[in-house]
């Protein structure tokens, strides 16, 4: 495989960038080799500096859904550019996308726009402080919430590959508001609220997309939601992954369910930075200008941005493509068991909705814990082989990979060929 072009500037570009990337996982640490760089990407392909050209199973994790340069969106882009490009005031494209994300989550009235998940998340934190007058938020082990100080405990996913248990930086009084319960695991997280009355929310990834997709019990959601109602705690859905992915309406229609606070991402820019959060009246009225939590954005609502969001989201809405998503997700799955059985590996695949994870280990993974069972080895070789016949996967075991409504016939069945070929070569390094 051809990484000249990508090596060059990988090499170049440590000068003057950190690792010569601006988000750690971009630098492939733990696949090893050279990162690719992109030079451009259409529908479900995406192509390297190097001219190779590969399926797109990462889609920017996740907001990519209707594939890349969607004729619809960029039609929307390029007009909202004629009018100018930030203002300082609000436009109506804000009112606009205002009214497309609570008319899918219905727990949300109100919603603000904000740049990014990170940004989205720790202002539901605050926001859940000034709510209850409580300080203490609990979180799951292996979920991802953003690189805010509070919640970079027990992350998941960039953390768990570099083997950082948290960050460098964190200053203890940042996380001892944080506790950690375990996924899938109520007990864990009662024994928290029997002992501490100080306790501000619960915050989740219904569908935890960063340890690998793994999958919430039903009666863990509803028992969720039901303890948290009666003490008064509010239930943060993180659904800046899951938003607009797993259903239009998120994790929360596919798993029937309604937070008090919703954070959204990824999907809901299509590409360009939004991030947002929501809830119902009266705890939006708490945020300034109505209220008395401050939190503000020079570029929040950027009209580019909601104009690319809009877009996306009423094509999103249009296709309704879950269905699909789902069966493209078990044809996928399916691929992967038949090939792992064929060579005899061991693997396990997780899937909800258009989100797929192979998991390179016997033992079902249920929580964070189960997920580090993981042979990263065998994923190495995997990555690379995957990578070599022509499919773009996450550089880590444990990101799950993505679909878009653009992933056809043809991408699977190339998705089918390199699955057969690299378990192969898995089984062969095994030896
Ligand atoms: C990606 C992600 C975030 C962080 O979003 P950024 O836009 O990267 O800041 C937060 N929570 C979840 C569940 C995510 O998947």
């Amino acid at each position: 495989m051809k990484l000249e072009k990508s090596a060059e500037l990988f090499r170049k570009g440590q000068k003057h960038l950190v690792g010569a990337v601006n988000s750690p996982v971009r630098a492939f640490k733990s696949v090893g080799g050279v990162p690719v760089f992109i030079d451009h990407a259409r529908g479900s392909r995406i192509f390297d500096v190097d001219e190779n050209e590969y399926v797109d199973l990462v889609l920017s994790y996740g907001p990519m859904i209707l594939g890349h340069r969607h004729k619809k969106v960029e039609r929307s882009i390029k007009k909202a550019l004629k009018k100018g490009y930030t203002f300082g005031a609000s436009t109506n494209k804000e009112i606009k996308l205002a009214k497309i994300v609570c008319d899918a989550f219905p727990g949300m009235d109100k919603v603000r726009f904000v740049n990014s998940g990170t940004e989205a998340v720790l202002s539901a934190i605050r926001l859940a402080r000034a709510f209850t007058g409580h300080n203490k938020i609990i979180k799951f082990s292996g979920c991802y919430h953003g690189h805010s100080d509070a919640l970079l405990v027990a992350a998941g996913s960039g953390l768990a590959t570099l083997s950082m248990p948290g960050s460098k930086g964190v200053p203890d009084e940042a996380v001892k508001n944080t506790l950690i319960a375990e996924f899938n695991n109520l007990d864990s997280v009662k024994k928290h609220m029997d002992a501490q009355n100080d306790i501000a929310a619960v915050i989740i990834e219904p569908i935890a997309g960063n340890m690998g997709v793994v999958t919430p019990d039903q009666a863990f959601i509803d028992d969720l939601r039901t303890i948290t109602r009666d003490k008064g705690i509010l239930l943060i859905a993180d659904e800046v992954m899951t938003g607009f992915r797993s259903k239009f309406g998120g994790a929360q229609e596919l798993l029937g369910f309604e937070a008090d606070i919703t954070c959204l991402g990824k999907v809901i820019g299509g590409g360009f930075p939004v991030g947002a959060y929501g809830a119902r009246n009266e705890i939006m009225e708490l945020v300034a200008p109505l209220g008395g939590m401050y939190q503000a954005g020079t570029l929040s609502g950027n009209p580019i941005a909601m104009a690319c969001g809009i877009a996306t989201l009423k094509e999103l809405k249009r296709q309704n493509p879950y269905k699909s998503f789902d069966k493209k997700a078990k044809k996928i799955k399916a691929m992967l068991l038949e090939s792992a059985e064929k060579h005899g590996i061991d693997i396990q695949v997780n899937h909800f909705g258009s989100m797929v994870n192979v998991f390179f280990t016997k033992q079902e993974v249920t929580d964070f814990k189960s997920a580090q069972s993981c042979n990263t080895e065998n994923f190495k070789v995997f990555f690379w082989q995957m990578m070599e016949h022509g499919v773009f996967l996450p550089p880590s075991q444990f990101e799950a990979w993505f679909l878009s409504s653009a992933l056809g016939k043809a991408d699977l069945k190339k998705i089918e060929q390199a699955i057969d070929i690299s378990m192969a070569k898995v089984a062969e390094k095994q030896k």
